[in-house]
């Protein structure tokens, strides 16, 4: 496994909006605890692109201060070859060197509240891969700190495709919080990346009926063959309407939103059944 690691390596690293810059950069040097990985594969997630278009989410505005850093390699969809780390590390997360990776993007302090109560990924410091605390995975090397949830990956999955683990991981999150039922008409808005995920997702816990919402057919086409038994595209078909009418008038149960965009929210109450602005994804019923 000794493949010489080199002591510098390419880097894009992120210096302010629109203005990120490849560069050549020290490899990092595993600590205590740590672990090196060769980047297989990195994905380019919405949030990079926001981040990278200057998003106040990212830099700030006049209601919050800045979150992202400057001086950082993004990137936090990846996986990667395990190809250095202390001994003691490796035995703790069950892994040898030549062992492929995927990294969850919040590094959790393990101390503040939220972690000390087993919801690490609300960690109050909320240091994450590629945006605060730890430089991401474009770039050729990633230190994986002490602190950072790692679960292996099969090497039969082509890099591009394991790579997907995190936000697949993501949209099957939504899904667990959404509690889904038997009985249940769960509604995805957005048949993206993330929302066919929890379509793939939602499938697996079997409700009575699983509706994807998208404005682009050949999107809708994609919905049905992971999952979605009904399509329907906002831009020529009224969604709340059906939605009613395929539920008697009710309302869904469950509303995903898939879509990152404002509008399908304020749609995701109004498809919902009776008592319910939906707050996560679950409308709230009284049952
Ligand atoms: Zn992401
Ligand atoms: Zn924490």
């Amino acid at each position: 496994m000794a493949a010489a690691i080199p002591k510098t390596m390419h880097a894009v690293v992120v210096h302010g909006p629109e203005d990120y810059r490849l560069e050549e950069r020290p490899v990092p040097v595993p600590g205590d605890g740590d672990l090196l990985i060769r980047v297989d594969a990195v994905g380019i997630c919405a949030s990079d692109l926001k981040c990278y278009h200057g998003a106040a989410k990212f830099w700030g505005d006049e209601h919050r201060p800045a979150w992202a850093e400057r001086d950082r390699i993004p990137g936090h969809e990846f996986v990667g070859t395990v190809v250095a780390g202390d001994p003691a590390a490796l035995e703790r997360r069950g892994l040898a060197e030549g062992d492929r990776i995927a990294c969850e993007q919040i590094v959790p302090c393990w101390e503040c509240r939220y972690c000390l109560d087993g919801a690490y990924w609300m960690c109050a410091v909320h240091d994450m891969f590629g945006f605060k605390g730890w430089d991401g995975a474009m770039a050729e090397y990633v230190l994986v700190p002490r602190q950072a949830l790692t679960h292996p990956v099969s090497r039969e999955l082509p890099p591009q495709v394991a790579a997907f683990a995190e936000p697949l991981s993501c949209a099957f999150h939504a899904v667990e919080r959404a509690e889904i039922r038997f009985d249940d008409t769960v509604v995805v808005a957005g048949a993206g990346p993330i929302g066919l995920s929890a379509i793939a997702g939602a499938r697996q816990k079997n409700p009575l009926q699983l509706i994807a919402l998208d404005v682009l057919d050949e999107k809708l086409e994609l919905a049905k063959k992971v999952g979605a038994d009904i399509a329907i595209n906002i831009t020529t078909d009224d969604a709340v309407a059906r939605v009613k009418e395929l539920t008697g008038g009710d309302g869904a149960d469950v509303y995903i939103e898939a879509t990152g965009h404002p509008r399908p929210s304020r749609r995701g109450s109004t498809c919902c059944a009776n008592s319910a602005a939906s707050s996560s994804t679950r409308c709230s019923r009284t049952r």
